[in-house]
C-alpha cells in the first residue's frame, strides 16, 4: 500500500495533568526556579513527542511558555516603552504577559475564532528589534536530537501575520515598514534552522484566512526573500479557507513555498482545490483540531477522493495545532464507567493522532485504487450507534418544539416604551444595581467542593448557600442598592452551572484546554438535543427574594455564551443548538416569573466573540444570535424587566444587533473607556435602558465617591437620565468583601448626590 505522509501542526502544551500550568504558577510565586520550570515544560514536550512518534513530521520549538505570539515578541526584543528597562529573557516575557509595577500587561485577544487568547504585540515610538532566538533554537536543537532531522519540524509564526497582529503606535511606522524590519531577522533565523540540519520548516501565516487584500503586498515582500534554498517550506493557515486570491498566491511558483497546509474542516477549501488544482504538496487538514469529535467518513472521504482523482500530492494532518483540545479521552473515568454513548466518537488530541493515521491509511488505499471500506467500518458503526443512542423521546420532543416555533415567539408582547411603564414601578431615577456575582470566598469554594465530593448532603449544602445569600442581601440592603441580586455563590462558572443542569451536555473531568498563560478552561461538550429537566435557579431566587422587599434580579446565562464556550455538535447548526438552549432559558424565565421575579438578567458576554472575522459572514451570525437571545427572553411578561450584560469586548461593530436584542436594560463593561461607546450607541438611536460600567472591578483599588460621581456625570452628558442605570462594569466574584462593600458604598453615595440635584 502507498504510504501517505502525515504531519502535526502542534500539540497541547499544558500537559496531561496541567503540569505546565502548575509549574508556571509556582514559578511566579517564587517557589520553583527557572530551571525547574523549563524542566517541566520539556517533560510535557517529551510526552507530546512520544505520542506523536509515527507521524512523518512533528513540530518542535513550539512548547511556548505562555503564548506563541508573545514568544515571538520577546525573542524579537520588540518591547514597548514600559518594559524597555527590563533585561531580555523569560522574566521579561512574563512581565509583558502579566504586567509589573507601573507597567500594565500587553492586551489579550482571542486567537482567530478560538477561545485561546494571545498577547497583542505593541510597537511604539521607542520599540526596536533586538532579536535573540537562542532559547527557541535550543528547543529546536533538542527536537532534532530527539526526533531526528527528517522528522523534527520547527514552527515559526510568519512575519506577515506577526506584523498584522501588532498594535503599531510609532509615528511613521506601518505594517509594511514593520515587515521590512522583520525580514532580515527571519532570514537569519531560517539560516540558523537550516544549520541545525532540519529538512522542513513550518511557517504559520494565519492571516491568510482573513481575506484582507492589505496582506498581499506584505506577503510578496516577505516571500521568497526570507527563505533559504536547502529547506522545504510548509506554509500553514487554519480556521477557514484562504479565499481565491490567497490560494492562487500560495500556489504560485514565485514565492518559494513548497508545501501548503490548509484547513479542510472549515470554509470551503475543497472548492479552491477543485477550481484551481494544486501544483504544490497539500497539507490536508482533514482532522478537525477545533472540536472533540472523530471525523465523519461522509465528509472526509469526498476530500480524499478529490485529491486522489486530481493527482494532487498530499499529506494528512490535523486542521490546525491540536492545542485547542484536551490531552486524551482515556482520562475520563466517569464517562468510561457509565459507558457514555459519546465515548464512541469522542477524540481529544491523542485520539486525533489516531484519526490522522487512519485517514492516511484510507488515502493510501485510494491511491492504490483499493477498497478502503474495511478501514472505516468500525468508524462508521461507531457513529451509527452514537446517532441511534441520541434518539430518545427527550430529543424528539426538543426537535418538535423547535419546529413549532413561530415568528411571534421572538417578539415581546409590547413595545419597549409601553412595557417600560409597567416595569419596576416606584424605582428612583438612576436605579443602582450590580452585575450578579458577589465575592467568591475560599469558604464558599470549599463548601461547593465538599458537596461535589459528597462530604456535605444537599440540605447542608443548601443551608450554607442560603447563609451566603442572606449575607449578600443584607449587605445590599444596608448599602441601599435598588435592584438586588442573590450573589451567585452556588456557581463556579456561569456556563458550567447551567450546562451541568441541562440534558444533552456532558462535562469532562480532565478536559482542560489552555485559555491564556496558565489559565485553562474545561469546555462542556454538546452531544445531544438540549432540554431542561427542572428549574435551575428558582430555589436560590426564592430564598433571596424572601429576605427583602426590594426586587431581586433573576440571573441567567444566555444561549450564545453557553454555545460559544462549549464544544458544539457537528451534525446540526450552531443556530439550532443556540435555539435549543434558548427554549430552556425561556422556560426558566417563566418559572422565575411564577416565583415572583420581576427582573431577569440574561448575560451574553460572548455574543461579540462568536462573530466571524469575515464581514460577509457577520450578518448571518448576528441575525441568528440575536434571534436566539430573543427566543430566550421574548416570552417574558411586559411587566418583567429584561436585562443583559456584556463585557470583554468592543461593541462598536455590533451595536445594531445589540439594539435588536430588545432588552430593557443593557449593562456593558465601560469603566476603562471614555464616552466613545456611549456616544456610538446614542448615534444609532439606542434609547433603551443602559448601564455602562461605572468602575473597574478587575482591580482591587476602591474608586472614590468623587471619581464615580464624575464618571456618572460624564455618562449623563451623553445618556438620557431615564435610560441610565448605575452599576459596576462586571460581576464581583473575583473581589474580596471589604473592597466590594467600600466601592459599592461609594457608588450608591455618588448616585445619591447626583439624584439630589434632579
Ligand atoms: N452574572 C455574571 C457575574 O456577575 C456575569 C459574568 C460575566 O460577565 N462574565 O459574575
Ligand atoms: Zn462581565
Amino acid at each position: 500500500m502507498k504510504l501517505v505522509p502525515t504531519s502535526s501542526l502542534g500539540f497541547p502544551r499544558i500537559g496531561p495533568n496541567r503540569e505546565l500550568k502548575f509549574a508556571l504558577e509556582k514559578y511566579w510565586k517564587g517557589t520553583i526556579s527557572q530551571h525547574d520550570l523549563l524542566q517541566v515544560a520539556r517533560s510535557v514536550e517529551d510526552a507530546a513527542w512520544a505520542l506523536q512518534v509515527g507521524l512523518t513530521k512533528i513540530t518542535v520549538g513550539d512548547q511556548y511558555l505562555y503564548d506563541f505570539v508573545l514568544m515571538m515578541t520577546e525573542s524579537l526584543g520588540m518591547v514597548p516603552k514600559r518594559f524597555a528597562h527590563l533585561p531580555p529573557g523569560i522574566d521579561r516575557l512574563f512581565a509583558m504577559a502579566r504586567g509589573v509595577d507601573g507597567a500594565p500587561a500587553l492586551s489579550m485577544k482571542k486567537w482567530i475564532t478560538s477561545n485561546y487568547h494571545y498577547m497583542v504585540p505593541e510597537y511604539d515610538e521607542t520599540s526596536q528589534i533586538h532579536a535573540d532566538f537562542s532559547r527557541f533554537l535550543e528547543d529546536c536543537r533538542r527536537g532534532v536530537a530527539t526526533l531526528g532531522a527528517d522528522c523534527a519540524t520547527p514552527v515559526l509564526l510568519g512575519p506577515v501575520s506577526f506584523a498584522y497582529l501588532t498594535k503599531i503606535s510609532a509615528p511613521g511606522v506601518s505594517r509594511s515598514t514593520l515587515v521590512d524590519l522583520l525580514l532580515p531577522v527571519y532570514e537569519a533565523l531560517i539560516q540558523e534552522l537550516v544549520g541545525l540540519g532540519v529538512k522542513e520548516i513550518q511557517i504559520h501565516e494565519p492571516c491568510l484566512v482573513f481575506n484582507d487584500p492589505s496582506i498581499n503586498p506584505l506577503l510578496d515582500a516577505a516571500y521568497p526573500k526570507i527563505l533559504a534554498p536547502d529547506v522545504t517550506i510548509n506554509m500553514v493557515s487554519y480556521m477557514d479557507d484562504v479565499g481565491d486570491t490567497n490560494y492562487q498566491w500560495l500556489m504560485s511558483a514565485a514565492n518559494g513555498i513548497h508545501v501548503v497546509s490548509l484547513d479542510f474542516t472549515r470554509g470551503d477549501t475543497l472548492a479552491l482545490v477543485q477550481k484551481y488544482g494544486a501544483t504544490k504538496t497539500i497539507g490536508c487538514g482533514l482532522v478537525d483540531a477545533r472540536n472533540v469529535w472523530k471525523f465523519d467518513p461522509a465528509t472526509a472521504l469526498p476530500v480524499l477522493k478529490c485529491l486522489v482523482d486530481k493527482g494532487v500530492i498530499f499529506r494528512i494532518q490535523p486542521s490546525s495545532t491540536l492545542q485547542f483540545l484536551p490531552w486524551t479521552v482515556e482520562r475520563e473515568d466517569k464517562l468510561i464507567a457509565e459507558s457514555h454513548p459519546a465515548l464512541q466518537v469522542l477524540a481529544f488530541a491523542k485520539e486525533k493522532l489516531q484519526e490522522v493515521a487512519r485517514l492516511a491509511k484510507v488515502a493510501g488505499c485510494l491511491l492504490d485504487g483499493e477498497d478502503s471500506e474495511h478501514l472505516l467500518s468500525d468508524h462508521e458503526s461507531a457513529w451509527k450507534s452514537f446517532v441511534e443512542s441520541r434518539q430518545t423521546s427527550q430529543s424528539s420532543s426538543v426537535r418538535d418544539r423547535l419546529q413549532a416555533v413561530q415568528p411571534s415567539d421572538f417578539r415581546r408582547s409590547t413595545d419597549y416604551l409601553e412595557r417600560r411603564k409597567q416595569q419596576l414601578k416606584g424605582l428612583p431615577a438612576l436605579p443602582t444595581t450590580t452585575i450578579g456575582s458577589f465575592p467568591q470566598t475560599s469558604a464558599i469554594r470549599r463548601v461547593r467542593a465538599a458537596w461535589k465530593k459528597g462530604l456535605l448532603n444537599d440540605a447542608e449544602y443548601q443551608a450554607a448557600m442560603d447563609q451566603q445569600i442572606a449575607y449578600c442581601i443584607g449587605v445590599q440592603e444596608t448599602l441601599g442598592l435598588d435592584i438586588l441580586v442573590h450573589g451567585e455563590p452556588e456557581r463556579t462558572d456561569m456556563v458550567e452551572f447551567f450546562g451541568e443542569q441541562l440534558e444533552g451536555i456532558l462535562f469532562t473531568q480532565h478536559g482542560w484546554v489552555q485559555s491564556f498563560g496558565s489559565r485553562c478552561v474545561r469546555p462542556p461538550v454538546f452531544w445531544n438535543d438540549i432540554s431542561r429537566p427542572f428549574p435551575m435557579t428558582t430555589r436560590e431566587f426564592k430564598v433571596a427574594q424572601s429576605l427583602t422587599e426590594k426586587p431581586v434580579k433573576g440571573m441567567l446565562t444566555g444561549p450564545i455564551t453557553i454555545l460559544n464556550w462549549s464544544f458544539p455538535r457537528i451534525d446540526i447548526s450552531g443556530k439550532d443548538q443556540a435555539f435549543q438552549i434558548a427554549l430552556c432559558i425561556r422556560d426558566e424565565i417563566r418559572d422565575l416569573e411564577e416565583a415572583g421575579c420581576i427582573v431577569v438578567q440574561v448575560d451574553e458576554p460572548a455574543l461579540r466573540e462568536g462573530m466571524p472575522f469575515r464581514t460577509a459572514e457577520r450578518d448571518e451570525y448576528l441575525n441568528w444570535a440575536v434571534d436566539a437571545f430573543r427566543l430566550s427572553t421574548a416570552g417574558a411578561k411586559s411587566e418583567t424587566q429584561i436585562h443583559t450584560h456584556m463585557c470583554y469586548c468592543e461593541f462598536q461593530d455590533c451595536m445594531h444587533a445589540i439594539d435588536r436584542m430588545d432588552t430593557d436594560v443593557n449593562s456593558i463593561e465601560n469603566a476603562r473607556s471614555d464616552n466613545a461607546t456611549l456616544k456610538a450607541f446614542k448615534s444609532i438611536g439606542y434609547t433603551k435602558g443602559f448601564g455602562p460600567g461605572l468602575y473597574d472591578i478587575h482591580s482591587p483599588v476602591v474608586p472614590s465617591r468623587d471619581e464615580i460621581e464624575a464618571k456618572l456625570r460624564s455618562f449623563l452628558t451623553v445618556l438620557d437620565l431615564d435610560q441610565t442605570v448605575v452599576n459596576p462594569d462586571c460581576g464581583l466574584k473575583t473581589r474580596g468583601w471589604p473592597e466590594t462593600i467600600a466601592a459599592l458604598r461609594n457608588m450608591v453615595e455618588a448616585t445619591a448626590v447626583v439624584r439630589n440635584e434632579l
